[in-house]
């Protein structure tokens, strides 16, 4: 029979990105996927800041800004009755070289290292792939289905459907990251629990060339990301990274009504071709559990949202860096138990903190269309009133900072937990460096983040000049075989910004512990965050 270390499910964005993050440590995988590549079919479309950070980590960020949208193309929101028509609502956001700049700018720890990046799933699927497939560990196989598994003390054996029929494959873990309607949660006999097909849409993917270079048509908006029309169908266009291409969400009767709306939501013109129509359902669920023995799950598999605030792919992206790097340490044999059991205590938290923004973000749209009648227009007070309200609620999707950087493990047996903490909010992003954050982002120099310095395994951060300490604290680590370096900078900016002498940073840069002085207890503290610690 066949083997590997760890066997993916799905080869969307989250499987591939878990493939390169254990394919960079020397781990080797099988993704399988039932489709027969990487298609062409319209879904998410903006990498937030914090996944932005994640793929500048991997080495991936600079292809992915290459590959998407242009960095001079304004973000834009509009709230509109068509594209001929003046907006009612405009909401400015920077292009990634504005961005880029005011955050180059940026002397304190306030802002991600990289801003977010329109790239439509369709482009990033395939980058993804071919650095997971340059990576020597890892391989991908398409036209492969998973069908069932059965798992003991030792591994899983997975039971596959493929071009060369039925076969069996024996990995130590297994990782179902295979979207929402998810075999591999099915085959725990995990349930999904929420809010489901709140809303029935259809997507249409359109060619359409000539439409960006002739934005504003009329008095209508100006060149940007998303157009929501005022209308009784929910139309939502949404411009992808080619520019050339759109996409619309709307409530139609059938799959030829979209070709119409299309033409109704421009309000002019133009020459385009509709490239795929499909329906998809609005949903907010939550997986009771993120796995059971060694097989865990990730990504859509055991969270959907509404992408109203672009917390899909994103937040799976966040789970597959959390448990990358576990599994790597208990496959490298320095993990103790508590630390892959700590992948669902870290990130199921998160998922349902997402759950509850996209659910904020997407009331906010409901409130201002429940709004909406056409007679608006004839009254000047009580349109002033509409622009108001939508303004605002708008707000609630498109500015996310707090969930996209903000979220702090709490409750994790691997993180030596500070009681209190400040709150954590969707909308504004407090640069805490509380133990269970990520760490923030600071210039050390021109273009060197702090993040960029940090190494693969633990990492201990010495701001204060306590070399004798972070040495100490090192070693503690290394006695339970985890990889850990120092990083010393006892440099008084950082210090001042970061509140405290000593860091310990885990591989995926999240602050496990911090202080002025070595703890009383180090061997007890890389106990704890090595997963060795009795619960
Ligand atoms: C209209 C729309 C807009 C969106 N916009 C955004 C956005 O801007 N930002 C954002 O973060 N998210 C957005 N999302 C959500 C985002 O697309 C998903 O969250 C993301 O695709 C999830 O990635 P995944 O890898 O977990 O799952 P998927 O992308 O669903 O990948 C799962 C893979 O598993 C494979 N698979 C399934 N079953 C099996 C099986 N039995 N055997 C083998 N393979 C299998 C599938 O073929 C698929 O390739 C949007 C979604 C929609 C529908």
């Amino acid at each position: 029979m066949e083997q590997t270390e760890v066997l993916i499910v799905g080869a969307g964005p989250v499987g591939l990105t878990l493939a390169i993050d254990l394919g960079q440590r020397g781990i080797r995988c099988r993704v399988i996927d039932l489709k027969p590549g990487p298609e062409f079919l319209p879904k998410m479309e903006r990498c937030n800041a914090r996944t932005m950070e994640i793929f500048r980590r991997m080495g991936l960020a600079e292809k992915i800004r290459t590959a998407g949208l242009d960095a001079d193309v304004p973000m834009d929101v509009f709230i509109t009755r068509s594209l001929t028509h003046a907006p009612f609502v405009h909401l400015d956001y920077p292009s990634v070289r504005a961005a880029r700049a005011e955050i180059a700018a940026c002397e304190d720890t306030s802002l991600p290292a990289e801003p977010y990046q329109l790239i439509s799933q369709y482009t990033l699927e395939p980058l993804l792939r071919d650095a997971a497939e340059a990576l020597p560990g890892v391989e991908i196989c398409y036209d492969t289905a998973f069908t069932g598994l059965d798992q003991d003390a030792e591994g899983v054996t997975a039971r596959l459907t493929g071009p060369d029929g039925d076969t069996h494959i024996r990995a130590a873990y297994l990782v179902g990251c295979d979207g929402g309607a998810s075999a591999v949660r099915r085959a725990l006999g995990i349930g999904l629990r929420g809010e489901g097909d709140l809303l029935r849409l259809r997507q249409a993917l359109y060619r359409c060339d000539d439409l960006f270079g002739r934005l504003p048509i009329g008095d209508g908006p100006g060149r940007g990301r998303h157009y929501h029309i005022t209308d009784d169908r929910h139309s939502f266009l949404i411009m992808q990274d080619s520019t050339r291409h759109w996409t619309l969400h709307a409530v139609v009767e059938d799959d030829a009504a979209m070709a119409r709306q299309f033409e109704t939501v421009v309000g002019a013109p133009v020459d385009y071709e509709m490239l795929y129509v499909g329906e998809w359902k609005q949903n907010l669920l939550l997986a009771d559990r993120y796995g059971a023995g060694r097989v865990f799950l990730a990504g859509d598999a055991v969270h959907l949202v509404i992408p109203t605030g672009g917390l899909g792919m994103n937040t799976g992206i966040g789970d597959a860096v959390d448990l990358g790097w576990k599994l790597a340490a208990t496959l490298r044999g320095w993990a103790g138990p508590a630390l892959l059991a700590s992948y669902e205590a870290e990130r199921r938290p998160v998922g349902d903190r997402n759950i509850g923004a996209s659910r904020y973000a997407s009331t906010g749209r409901r409130k201002w269309r429940g709004m909406w009648h056409e007679g608006l227009l004839e009254d000047s007070a009580a349109l002033a009133g509409f622009t108001r309200t939508a303004e605002a609620e708008q707000r609630k999707t498109n500015e996310m900072i707090g969930a996209e950087l903000g979220y702090r493990y709490t409750g994790s047996p691997v993180i030596w937990e500070e009681p209190g903490g400040p709150e954590q909010l969707f909308r504004s992003y407090d640069p805490t460096a509380w133990t269970g954050v990520r760490l923030p982002h600071a210039w050390v120099r021109p273009g060197t983040s702090l993040l960029d310095l940090a190494g693969p395994g633990f990492t201990v951060l010495d701001l204060g000049g306590n070399a004798e300490a972070a040495a100490t604290l090192a070693a503690a680590l290394e006695a339970f075989r985890a990889p850990a370096e120092v990083l010393s900078l006892p440099d008084p900016r950082l210090r001042d910004l970061y509140g405290r002498d000593l860091f310990l940073l885990r591989p995926d840069l999240h602050i496990a512990w911090r202080g002025n002085a070595l703890p009383a207890d180090p061997a007890a503290l890389a106990r704890t965050v090595t997963g060795h610690a009795l619960p």
